[in-house]
């Protein structure tokens, strides 16, 4: 059976790293990775996680199985933190399980959709992330895209979107980045949402909101505004949330996946159907990262401490933003690299050709994907000014 076998590609991310791991020029520099990095290079763990994790080994009292919500504390701070005081929650329409990270979250999805309509077709922004379409693939839907960045103009093509998500016919599933899109850093402003909401609610389509960035972008409750929008405005949203990045708790596997339905009794029902999903995938899901997240939602100090933890982080991949379009112009580049500050989260497009990443990559030991998606988190006052040395021979 294996002698059959082909070898199939690694991830160019992960090839990405080990290149960067070997390259030994002191100077070098990784935009690959998508993880948060403070100034020195490092993703540290959280200190309210670290608090959190000791108060977990002192009063952890069993390691039996956790069933496949997972754990009811994280599920019900986890719709909280997404929706708020909401209308939808008061009337007992949502329903969250904890699912093993984004990925896991997006991976029942895609398993829910094909058990709620086998035809299903799933609509995926273009670009978006590059796991979203073997995620989907794995499950058995159907892929259609719409467009979404304009490379030429570096900025929405939202006349475009809107034209193709208004042929979407009911019952496909459309799936949004709530904030902080990957990989082109561009939202949708509140009126867009709105527009795209009205379409849901006109044409039938559900939305599928992927929310991998909450408190990355604006803020945890701005960057929550189209998710709301929707579960005030609809009678059906699926969403998929991820805590590896604003509790850095990346491998630790923490995530959720809530649905909204019409009434309680269908979200009962539609409940039922996601349990069987995921005891047919992984049965349950890890519970330690899930218990960290509930245990700081639950303590008002440790709540606090990770606001002002994730304030930190977002502020700095906001100011990187500005380093690198400063440091552009302080080495003399001519070309408008001002959309950077524009836009929002870990990514952006720098904009530049497959050969140049190459060029960056080769020469000057400047890690990026072929797209030139750069990872912000990557740039420090340290590397500015190398990078856009760098950048500005490249595209002279
Ligand atoms: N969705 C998007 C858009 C992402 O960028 C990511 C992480 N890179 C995920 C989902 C999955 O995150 P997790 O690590 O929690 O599986």
């Amino acid at each position: 059976m294996l002698e059959q076998l082909s070898p199939l590609p690694a991830d160019p991310i992960l090839g990405l790293l080990k290149a960067y791991g070997e390259d030994t020029n002191p100077q070098k520099v990784d935009l690959g990775v998508g993880v948060f990095k403070d100034d020195n290079g490092h993703t540290p763990i959280l200190d309210c996680v670290k608090t959190a994790e000791r108060q977990r080994t002192d009063t952890e009292m069993s390691k039996i199985y956790i069933g496949p919500t997972g754990e009811a504390a994280f599920n019900e701070h986890m719709t909280q933190l997404i929706f708020g005081q909401h209308q939808a929650v008061r009337d007992n329409r949502a329903r969250t399980i904890s699912t093993p990270g984004g990925t896991g979250s997006l991976r029942v999805a895609g398993e829910f959709i094909k058990a709620c309509k086998p035809n299903a077709k799933i609509w995926l922004s273009n670009p978006t992330w590059a796991n979203h379409n073997g995620l989907f693939s794995a499950a058995g839907l159907t892929i259609e895209s719409y467009p979404y960045y304009n490379y030429e103009s570096k900025s929405l093509d939202f006349d475009a979107m809107l034209t193709t998500l208004a042929a979407v016919p009911a019952g496909d599933v459309v799936l949004l980045h709530a904030c902080c899109h990957n990989p082109s850093g561009m939202d949708l402003s509140k009126e867009q949402w709105q527009q795209v909401t009205q379409l849901a609610k006109q044409n039938g389509f559900t939305p599928l909101i992927d929310m991998a960035y909450q408190g990355f972008g604006l803020g945890l409750d701005e960057d929550a505004y189209g998710p709301r929008l929707m579960a005030q405005e609809l009678d059906e949203l699926l969403l998929c949330s991820s805590c590896s990045k604003n509790f850095g708790l990346y491998r630790e596997r923490v995530g959720g996946f809530t649905l909204i339905a019409k009434d309680p009794a269908t979200a009962d029902v539609a409940h039922s159907v996601v349990l069987s999903v995921v005891r047919s995938i992984y049965s349950m899901p890890p519970a330690h990262g899930a218990a960290l997240v509930s245990t700081i939602l639950s303590n008002s100090d440790l709540t606090a401490q990770w606001h002002d933890e994730l304030t930190i982080m977002r502020e700095r991949i906001s100011n990187n933003r500005h380093l690198l379009v400063d440091a552009l112009k302080a080495v003399g580049v001519e070309r408008d690299f001002s959309f950077i500050t524009k836009q929002s989260g870990m990514f952006s497009f720098l904009g530049i050709t497959p050969e140049q990443v190459s060029t960056l990559i080769s020469d000057y030991s400047i890690y990026m994907v072929d797209s030139s998606r750069i990872s912000i988190a990557g740039i420090s006052k340290d590397n500015v000014k190398y990078l856009a040395q760098s950048i500005a021979k490249v595209i002279a």
